[in-house]
Protein backbone atom coordinates (compact mmCIF):
# COMPACT_ATOMS: atom_id res chain seq x y z
CA UNK A 1 0.00 0.00 0.00
CA UNK A 2 1.55 3.16 -1.20
CA UNK A 3 1.53 5.90 2.32
CA UNK A 4 1.29 9.26 2.06
CA UNK A 5 1.29 12.42 3.83
CA UNK A 6 0.21 15.96 3.17
CA UNK A 7 1.04 18.70 3.98
CA UNK A 8 -1.23 21.33 4.56
CA UNK A 9 -4.98 20.62 4.90
CA UNK A 10 -7.15 23.14 3.40
CA UNK A 11 -8.74 22.70 0.02
CA UNK A 12 -6.21 21.55 -1.83
CA UNK A 13 -4.69 18.82 0.79
CA UNK A 14 -7.96 17.08 1.84
CA UNK A 15 -9.25 17.10 -1.92
CA UNK A 16 -5.51 15.06 -2.24
CA UNK A 17 -6.20 13.15 0.88
CA UNK A 18 -9.33 12.10 0.26
CA UNK A 19 -8.77 10.92 -3.80
CA UNK A 20 -5.87 9.11 -2.47
CA UNK A 21 -7.41 7.61 0.46
CA UNK A 22 -10.31 6.41 -2.27
CA UNK A 23 -7.95 4.61 -4.41
CA UNK A 24 -6.30 2.88 -1.68
CA UNK A 25 -3.49 4.87 -0.01
CA UNK A 26 -2.57 5.26 3.27
CA UNK A 27 -3.32 8.84 4.20
CA UNK A 28 -2.27 10.98 6.92
CA UNK A 29 -2.54 15.04 6.69
CA UNK A 30 -0.24 17.54 8.49
CA UNK A 31 -1.93 20.78 8.77
CA UNK A 32 -0.13 23.43 10.83
CA UNK A 33 -2.93 25.44 12.16
CA UNK A 34 -4.19 24.49 15.87
CA UNK A 35 -7.78 24.75 15.01
CA UNK A 36 -9.96 24.18 12.75
CA UNK A 37 -9.82 26.36 9.61
CA UNK A 38 -12.03 29.17 9.12
CA UNK A 39 -12.80 31.29 5.87
CA UNK A 40 -11.81 34.67 5.10
CA UNK A 41 -14.73 35.38 3.85
CA UNK A 42 -14.12 36.12 0.76
CA UNK A 43 -16.80 33.62 -1.35
CA UNK A 44 -15.36 31.20 -3.51
CA UNK A 45 -16.65 31.00 -7.23
CA UNK A 46 -17.69 27.06 -7.46
CA UNK A 47 -16.16 24.94 -11.13
CA UNK A 48 -16.83 21.45 -11.60
CA UNK A 49 -13.59 20.73 -10.47
CA UNK A 50 -14.12 22.15 -7.38
CA UNK A 51 -17.00 19.72 -6.14
CA UNK A 52 -16.12 17.32 -7.81
CA UNK A 53 -15.49 15.41 -4.63
CA UNK A 54 -18.83 15.89 -3.57
CA UNK A 55 -21.21 15.68 -6.75
CA UNK A 56 -20.01 12.25 -7.99
CA UNK A 57 -21.98 11.08 -4.48
CA UNK A 58 -25.64 10.51 -4.96
CA UNK A 59 -28.36 12.65 -3.25
CA UNK A 60 -25.80 15.50 -3.41
CA UNK A 61 -27.56 18.99 -3.72
CA UNK A 62 -25.32 21.47 -5.30
CA UNK A 63 -27.67 23.94 -3.24
CA UNK A 64 -26.38 22.77 0.04
CA UNK A 65 -23.12 24.14 -0.57
CA UNK A 66 -23.11 27.70 -2.87
CA UNK A 67 -25.60 29.86 -4.37
CA UNK A 68 -26.19 31.08 -7.79
CA UNK A 69 -26.89 34.60 -8.31
CA UNK A 70 -29.27 35.71 -11.40
CA UNK A 71 -27.31 38.12 -13.16
CA UNK A 72 -24.19 38.87 -14.26
CA UNK A 73 -24.52 42.53 -14.74
CA UNK A 74 -22.19 45.65 -15.79
CA UNK A 75 -22.24 48.88 -14.13
CA UNK A 76 -22.06 52.20 -15.52
CA UNK A 77 -20.77 55.66 -13.36
CA UNK A 78 -24.21 56.65 -12.53
CA UNK A 79 -25.26 52.84 -10.99
CA UNK A 80 -27.39 51.99 -14.44
CA UNK A 81 -27.02 49.11 -16.06
CA UNK A 82 -24.84 48.57 -19.49
CA UNK A 83 -25.21 44.78 -19.48
CA UNK A 84 -26.55 42.01 -18.10
CA UNK A 85 -26.78 39.04 -18.73
CA UNK A 86 -27.87 35.19 -16.80
CA UNK A 87 -25.22 34.53 -14.48
CA UNK A 88 -23.70 30.65 -15.16
CA UNK A 89 -22.07 30.32 -12.25
CA UNK A 90 -22.20 29.96 -8.31
CA UNK A 91 -20.89 30.81 -5.13
CA UNK A 92 -19.72 29.07 -2.04
CA UNK A 93 -17.80 29.99 1.06
CA UNK A 94 -14.68 28.28 2.35
CA UNK A 95 -16.51 27.07 5.51
CA UNK A 96 -18.81 25.13 3.62
CA UNK A 97 -16.80 23.27 1.31
CA UNK A 98 -13.52 22.67 4.03
CA UNK A 99 -16.30 21.43 6.24
CA UNK A 100 -17.80 19.25 3.29
CA UNK A 101 -14.27 18.01 2.81
CA UNK A 102 -12.72 17.57 6.49
CA UNK A 103 -16.45 15.31 7.13
CA UNK A 104 -15.11 12.90 4.52
CA UNK A 105 -11.96 12.23 5.66
CA UNK A 106 -11.11 10.03 8.91
CA UNK A 107 -10.29 12.51 11.41
CA UNK A 108 -7.55 10.30 13.92
CA UNK A 109 -5.37 10.89 10.45
CA UNK A 110 -6.25 14.64 10.08
CA UNK A 111 -3.28 16.20 12.44
CA UNK A 112 -3.93 19.94 13.88
CA UNK A 113 -1.15 21.65 14.73
CA UNK A 114 1.57 19.42 13.01
CA UNK A 115 3.79 21.73 11.06
CA UNK A 116 5.86 20.56 8.34
CA UNK A 117 9.41 21.80 8.85
CA UNK A 118 11.92 19.96 6.55
CA UNK A 119 12.00 16.54 4.77
CA UNK A 120 14.68 14.86 2.67
CA UNK A 121 14.30 11.57 0.19
CA UNK A 122 15.85 8.36 -0.58
CA UNK A 123 15.46 5.57 -3.18
CA UNK A 124 12.81 4.31 -0.94
CA UNK A 125 10.87 7.36 0.60
CA UNK A 126 10.41 10.39 2.14
CA UNK A 127 11.58 11.27 5.81
CA UNK A 128 9.42 14.52 7.11
CA UNK A 129 9.74 16.76 10.15
CA UNK A 130 7.48 18.43 12.09
CA UNK A 131 7.93 20.66 14.61
CA UNK A 132 8.32 19.71 17.86
CA UNK A 133 10.52 17.11 16.93
CA UNK A 134 8.51 14.56 15.68
CA UNK A 135 9.23 12.55 12.23
CA UNK A 136 6.82 10.51 9.84
CA UNK A 137 8.02 8.55 6.45
CA UNK A 138 6.06 8.15 3.48
CA UNK A 139 5.90 6.55 -0.20
CA UNK A 140 4.64 9.90 -1.46
CA UNK A 141 5.47 13.67 0.14
CA UNK A 142 2.29 15.94 -1.10
CA UNK A 143 2.89 19.62 -0.11
CA UNK A 144 -0.05 21.53 -0.40
CA UNK A 145 0.66 24.15 2.45
CA UNK A 146 -0.62 27.10 0.01
CA UNK A 147 0.89 30.58 -1.02
CA UNK A 148 3.59 30.88 1.44
CA UNK A 149 4.72 27.05 0.70
CA UNK A 150 7.59 26.13 3.06
CA UNK A 151 7.95 23.24 0.69
CA UNK A 152 8.44 25.44 -2.00
CA UNK A 153 11.04 27.37 -0.39
CA UNK A 154 13.23 24.44 0.55
CA UNK A 155 12.48 23.15 -3.11
CA UNK A 156 12.77 26.35 -5.03
CA UNK A 157 14.50 28.79 -3.13
CA UNK A 158 15.13 31.35 -5.84
CA UNK A 159 11.52 31.70 -6.61
CA UNK A 160 9.31 34.53 -5.56
CA UNK A 161 5.88 35.78 -6.23
CA UNK A 162 5.94 38.92 -8.09
CA UNK A 163 3.62 41.73 -7.94
CA UNK A 164 1.62 42.58 -10.51
CA UNK A 165 1.70 46.48 -10.19
CA UNK A 166 -2.22 46.59 -8.23
CA UNK A 167 -3.63 45.25 -4.94
CA UNK A 168 -7.10 44.88 -4.01
CA UNK A 169 -8.90 46.77 -1.49
CA UNK A 170 -11.66 44.55 -0.36
CA UNK A 171 -14.91 44.51 2.15
CA UNK A 172 -17.84 42.26 2.64
CA UNK A 173 -21.15 43.82 4.29
CA UNK A 174 -23.64 41.99 5.43
CA UNK A 175 -27.46 43.13 4.65
CA UNK A 176 -28.23 44.83 7.56
CA UNK A 177 -25.63 46.94 7.06
CA UNK A 178 -26.65 48.13 4.04
CA UNK A 179 -29.08 50.57 2.60
CA UNK A 180 -32.07 48.03 1.69
CA UNK A 181 -32.52 49.52 -1.81
CA UNK A 182 -28.63 48.63 -2.50
CA UNK A 183 -28.21 45.75 -1.13
CA UNK A 184 -31.67 44.42 -3.16
CA UNK A 185 -29.87 46.27 -6.12
CA UNK A 186 -26.72 43.89 -5.62
CA UNK A 187 -27.29 40.88 -3.86
CA UNK A 188 -28.48 38.80 -6.79
CA UNK A 189 -26.13 39.67 -9.03
CA UNK A 190 -22.64 39.80 -10.35
CA UNK A 191 -22.32 43.42 -11.10
CA UNK A 192 -18.65 44.61 -12.48
CA UNK A 193 -17.91 48.63 -13.02
CA UNK A 194 -15.01 49.06 -15.38
CA UNK A 195 -12.97 52.44 -14.73
CA UNK A 196 -10.19 53.93 -16.94
CA UNK A 197 -7.47 52.92 -13.80
CA UNK A 198 -9.04 49.37 -12.88
CA UNK A 199 -12.49 48.10 -11.99
CA UNK A 200 -14.30 46.83 -9.15
CA UNK A 201 -16.17 43.55 -8.66
CA UNK A 202 -19.60 43.12 -6.12
CA UNK A 203 -20.80 39.24 -6.03
CA UNK A 204 -22.98 37.85 -2.72
CA UNK A 205 -21.58 35.37 -0.88
CA UNK A 206 -23.36 32.78 1.16
CA UNK A 207 -22.85 33.29 4.56
CA UNK A 208 -22.58 29.59 6.91
CA UNK A 209 -22.63 28.50 10.22
CA UNK A 210 -23.43 32.16 11.40
CA UNK A 211 -26.40 31.71 13.63
CA UNK A 212 -26.60 27.86 15.68
CA UNK A 213 -28.90 26.02 13.78
CA UNK A 214 -29.66 28.38 10.86
CA UNK A 215 -30.33 26.17 7.57
CA UNK A 216 -30.42 29.01 4.77
CA UNK A 217 -27.15 30.50 4.85
CA UNK A 218 -27.46 34.31 4.70
CA UNK A 219 -25.93 36.59 1.91
CA UNK A 220 -23.59 38.83 2.30
CA UNK A 221 -22.15 41.03 -0.21
CA UNK A 222 -18.09 40.85 -0.78
CA UNK A 223 -16.34 43.85 -2.96
CA UNK A 224 -13.46 44.41 -4.59
CA UNK A 225 -11.53 47.64 -5.91
CA UNK A 226 -8.86 46.87 -8.06
CA UNK A 227 -6.32 50.08 -7.63
CA UNK A 228 -3.01 50.64 -9.33
CA UNK A 229 -0.25 51.22 -6.84
CA UNK A 230 3.20 51.04 -7.87
CA UNK A 231 5.95 48.97 -6.10
CA UNK A 232 8.29 50.52 -3.42
CA UNK A 233 7.13 53.53 -1.36
CA UNK A 234 4.24 54.23 -2.66
CA UNK A 235 3.17 50.43 -1.75
CA UNK A 236 5.54 49.62 1.19
CA UNK A 237 3.82 53.09 3.18
CA UNK A 238 0.41 51.36 1.99
CA UNK A 239 0.99 47.78 3.17
CA UNK A 240 2.43 49.32 6.77
CA UNK A 241 0.25 48.38 9.51
CA UNK A 242 -1.54 50.71 12.66
CA UNK A 243 1.37 48.89 14.38
CA UNK A 244 4.01 49.96 11.99
CA UNK A 245 4.77 46.34 10.86
CA UNK A 246 5.69 45.78 7.28
CA UNK A 247 3.10 43.65 5.67
CA UNK A 248 3.76 41.78 2.43
CA UNK A 249 0.47 40.09 0.73
CA UNK A 250 -2.43 40.76 2.97
CA UNK A 251 -3.52 43.38 5.30
CA UNK A 252 -6.51 42.11 7.89
CA UNK A 253 -9.48 43.51 8.87
CA UNK A 254 -8.95 46.46 10.85
CA UNK A 255 -4.91 46.60 10.24
CA UNK A 256 -5.39 49.26 7.80
CA UNK A 257 -3.62 52.81 8.75
CA UNK A 258 -6.44 54.99 9.31
CA UNK A 259 -4.96 57.56 7.07
CA UNK A 260 -4.97 55.12 3.79
CA UNK A 261 -8.81 54.41 4.67
CA UNK A 262 -9.75 58.09 4.94
CA UNK A 263 -8.21 58.33 1.62
CA UNK A 264 -9.80 55.65 0.03
CA UNK A 265 -13.07 56.71 1.25
CA UNK A 266 -12.80 59.75 -0.23
CA UNK A 267 -11.92 58.62 -3.58
CA UNK A 268 -14.58 56.58 -3.45
CA UNK A 269 -16.78 59.12 -3.73
CA UNK A 270 -16.48 59.15 -7.58
CA UNK A 271 -17.68 55.51 -8.14
CA UNK A 272 -21.46 54.90 -8.77
CA UNK A 273 -23.71 55.45 -6.22
CA UNK A 274 -24.38 52.08 -5.28
CA UNK A 275 -20.74 51.02 -4.77
CA UNK A 276 -19.86 54.23 -2.68
CA UNK A 277 -22.51 52.93 -0.67
CA UNK A 278 -21.57 49.74 0.18
CA UNK A 279 -17.61 50.63 0.86
CA UNK A 280 -18.59 53.36 2.68
CA UNK A 281 -20.72 51.27 4.98
CA UNK A 282 -17.90 48.71 5.57
CA UNK A 283 -16.68 49.16 8.97
CA UNK A 284 -13.54 47.19 8.27
CA UNK A 285 -12.12 47.42 4.79
CA UNK A 286 -8.90 45.34 4.21
CA UNK A 287 -6.30 44.96 1.31
CA UNK A 288 -5.14 42.25 -0.70
CA UNK A 289 -1.76 42.45 -2.54
CA UNK A 290 -2.09 40.91 -6.09
CA UNK A 291 0.83 38.37 -6.95
CA UNK A 292 1.56 35.55 -9.01
CA UNK A 293 4.01 32.90 -9.26
CA UNK A 294 4.98 30.50 -11.60
CA UNK A 295 7.21 27.72 -10.81
CA UNK A 296 9.55 25.32 -13.18
CA UNK A 297 8.62 22.29 -11.39
CA UNK A 298 5.97 20.70 -9.40
CA UNK A 299 7.54 17.22 -9.31
CA UNK A 300 10.63 16.34 -7.29
CA UNK A 301 11.05 12.67 -7.12
CA UNK A 302 8.63 11.48 -4.63
CA UNK A 303 7.58 15.08 -3.42
CA UNK A 304 5.60 17.12 -5.56
CA UNK A 305 3.73 20.61 -5.44
CA UNK A 306 0.02 21.40 -5.60
CA UNK A 307 -2.50 24.37 -5.16
CA UNK A 308 -0.81 27.41 -4.11
CA UNK A 309 2.22 25.72 -3.30
CA UNK A 310 3.18 25.51 -6.96
CA UNK A 311 1.23 28.18 -9.07
CA UNK A 312 -0.51 31.34 -7.81
CA UNK A 313 -2.37 33.31 -10.32
CA UNK A 314 -4.08 36.36 -9.79
CA UNK A 315 -7.55 36.21 -8.94
CA UNK A 316 -9.11 37.18 -12.07
CA UNK A 317 -10.19 33.88 -13.11
CA UNK A 318 -11.58 32.75 -9.60
CA UNK A 319 -9.57 29.44 -10.17
CA UNK A 320 -7.34 28.88 -7.60
CA UNK A 321 -9.32 26.23 -5.49
CA UNK A 322 -10.18 24.77 -8.90
CA UNK A 323 -6.84 24.64 -9.83
CA UNK A 324 -5.77 23.57 -6.38
CA UNK A 325 -8.67 20.65 -6.66
CA UNK A 326 -7.69 19.54 -10.40
CA UNK A 327 -3.94 18.82 -9.11
CA UNK A 328 -5.36 16.88 -6.76
CA UNK A 329 -7.36 14.84 -8.84
CA UNK A 330 -4.84 14.21 -11.73
CA UNK A 331 -2.54 13.08 -9.11
CA UNK A 332 -4.21 10.53 -7.66
CA UNK A 333 -5.42 9.19 -11.44
CA UNK A 334 -1.71 9.37 -12.07
CA UNK A 335 -1.11 7.20 -8.86
CA UNK A 336 -3.58 4.40 -9.79
CA UNK A 337 -2.10 4.12 -13.26
CA UNK A 338 1.17 3.91 -11.88
CA UNK A 339 0.50 0.89 -9.62
CA UNK A 340 2.80 1.78 -6.84
CA UNK A 341 5.51 3.45 -8.80
CA UNK A 342 5.06 7.20 -7.21
CA UNK A 343 7.96 8.83 -8.90
CA UNK A 344 6.70 7.29 -12.41
CA UNK A 345 3.80 8.94 -11.54
CA UNK A 346 5.06 12.02 -10.47
CA UNK A 347 7.02 12.09 -13.99
CA UNK A 348 3.61 11.75 -15.65
CA UNK A 349 1.19 13.93 -13.98
CA UNK A 350 3.79 17.31 -14.21
CA UNK A 351 3.76 18.41 -17.63
CA UNK A 352 -0.27 18.45 -17.16
CA UNK A 353 -0.57 20.48 -14.00
CA UNK A 354 2.82 22.49 -15.64
CA UNK A 355 0.98 23.44 -18.50
CA UNK A 356 -2.64 24.53 -16.44
CA UNK A 357 -1.09 26.65 -14.33
CA UNK A 358 1.19 28.15 -17.03
CA UNK A 359 -2.10 29.04 -19.10
CA UNK A 360 -3.68 30.38 -15.98
CA UNK A 361 -0.90 32.48 -14.98
CA UNK A 362 -0.73 33.85 -18.38
CA UNK A 363 -4.43 33.92 -19.15
CA UNK A 364 -4.82 35.83 -15.34
CA UNK A 365 -1.96 38.64 -16.30
CA UNK A 366 -3.44 39.46 -19.75
CA UNK A 367 -6.51 39.71 -17.96
CA UNK A 368 -4.93 42.19 -15.21
CA UNK A 369 -3.18 43.98 -18.09
CA UNK A 370 -6.48 44.98 -19.63
CA UNK A 371 -8.63 45.89 -16.67
CA UNK A 372 -5.61 48.14 -15.01
CA UNK A 373 -3.37 48.76 -17.60
CA UNK A 374 -4.78 49.10 -21.05
CA UNK A 375 -8.65 49.62 -20.20
CA UNK A 376 -9.50 47.09 -23.03
CA UNK A 377 -11.88 45.22 -21.27
CA UNK A 378 -15.40 45.89 -22.55
CA UNK A 379 -18.52 46.57 -20.80
CA UNK A 380 -20.51 43.14 -21.71
CA UNK A 381 -17.29 40.90 -22.48
CA UNK A 382 -17.73 37.56 -20.79
CA UNK A 383 -16.32 37.23 -17.09
CA UNK A 384 -13.03 35.65 -16.98
CA UNK A 385 -14.05 32.76 -14.68
CA UNK A 386 -12.73 29.61 -15.44
CA UNK A 387 -10.01 26.76 -14.82
CA UNK A 388 -8.75 25.37 -18.24
CA UNK A 389 -10.67 28.23 -20.32
CA UNK A 390 -13.07 31.15 -19.72
CA UNK A 391 -16.39 29.89 -19.08
CA UNK A 392 -15.81 26.41 -17.95
CA UNK A 393 -16.85 27.21 -14.48
CA UNK A 394 -20.26 27.47 -15.20
CA UNK A 395 -22.25 25.18 -13.70
CA UNK A 396 -24.88 22.89 -15.05
CA UNK A 397 -28.14 23.77 -13.52
C1 LIG B 1 -8.00 29.41 6.50
C2 LIG B 1 -8.14 29.73 5.04
C3 LIG B 1 -9.25 30.46 4.62
C4 LIG B 1 -9.40 30.78 3.26
N1 LIG B 1 -10.51 31.46 2.86
C5 LIG B 1 -10.68 31.73 1.54
C6 LIG B 1 -11.83 32.42 1.08
O1 LIG B 1 -12.72 32.80 1.86
N2 LIG B 1 -11.95 32.67 -0.26
C7 LIG B 1 -10.97 32.29 -1.15
O2 LIG B 1 -11.11 32.52 -2.36
N3 LIG B 1 -9.87 31.63 -0.74
C8 LIG B 1 -9.70 31.36 0.58
N4 LIG B 1 -8.56 30.70 1.00
C9 LIG B 1 -7.54 30.36 0.00
C10 LIG B 1 -7.93 29.15 -0.83
O3 LIG B 1 -8.22 28.05 0.01
C11 LIG B 1 -6.76 28.78 -1.72
O4 LIG B 1 -6.34 29.90 -2.47
C12 LIG B 1 -7.07 27.68 -2.74
O5 LIG B 1 -8.17 26.90 -2.38
C13 LIG B 1 -5.86 26.77 -2.88
O6 LIG B 1 -5.83 25.93 -1.74
P1 LIG B 1 -4.53 25.29 -1.16
O7 LIG B 1 -5.00 24.12 -0.35
O8 LIG B 1 -3.53 25.08 -2.22
O9 LIG B 1 -3.88 26.41 -0.20
P2 LIG B 1 -4.46 27.05 1.13
O10 LIG B 1 -5.92 27.05 1.16
O11 LIG B 1 -3.76 28.34 1.31
O12 LIG B 1 -3.98 26.04 2.26
C14 LIG B 1 -2.65 25.85 2.68
C15 LIG B 1 -2.70 25.14 4.02
O13 LIG B 1 -1.41 24.70 4.39
C16 LIG B 1 -1.21 24.94 5.77
N5 LIG B 1 0.23 25.01 6.00
C17 LIG B 1 1.08 26.01 5.65
N6 LIG B 1 2.33 25.69 5.99
C18 LIG B 1 2.29 24.46 6.54
C19 LIG B 1 3.29 23.62 7.09
N7 LIG B 1 4.57 23.98 7.12
N8 LIG B 1 2.90 22.41 7.60
C20 LIG B 1 1.58 22.03 7.58
N9 LIG B 1 0.60 22.83 7.08
C21 LIG B 1 0.96 24.01 6.56
C22 LIG B 1 -1.94 26.25 6.00
O14 LIG B 1 -2.24 26.44 7.38
C23 LIG B 1 -3.17 26.06 5.15
O15 LIG B 1 -4.22 25.43 5.84
C24 LIG B 1 -8.39 30.38 2.33
C25 LIG B 1 -7.28 29.66 2.77
C26 LIG B 1 -7.15 29.32 4.11
C27 LIG B 1 -5.95 28.53 4.57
Amino acid sequence: MTCVVVMGGSLGGLTAALTLRDIGCEVTVYERSPGPLVGQGAGIVLNPATVRYFTTRPGFDLDSVSMAPHWVRYMDQTGGTVHEAPCPYRFSSYNALYRGLLDCFEAERYHLGAAVIGFDQDNDGVNVQLAGGRRDRCDLLVCADGIRSTARRLLLPELALAYAGYIAWRGTVSPAELDPQIYATLHRAVTYHIRSDGHLLVYPIPVVDQAPGATTPQLHLNWLWYRNVAPGPALDELMTDRAGVARDLSLPPGMVQEGHLAQMRADAVRLPPPLAEIIHSTAQPFIQVIVDLEPPQMAFGRVCLIGDAAFVARPHAAAGTAKAAEDAWTLSTAVAEAGGDVIAALRRWEPGQLQLGQRLVARTRETGRRFQFESTWHEGAPLPFGLYEVGDSAMPG
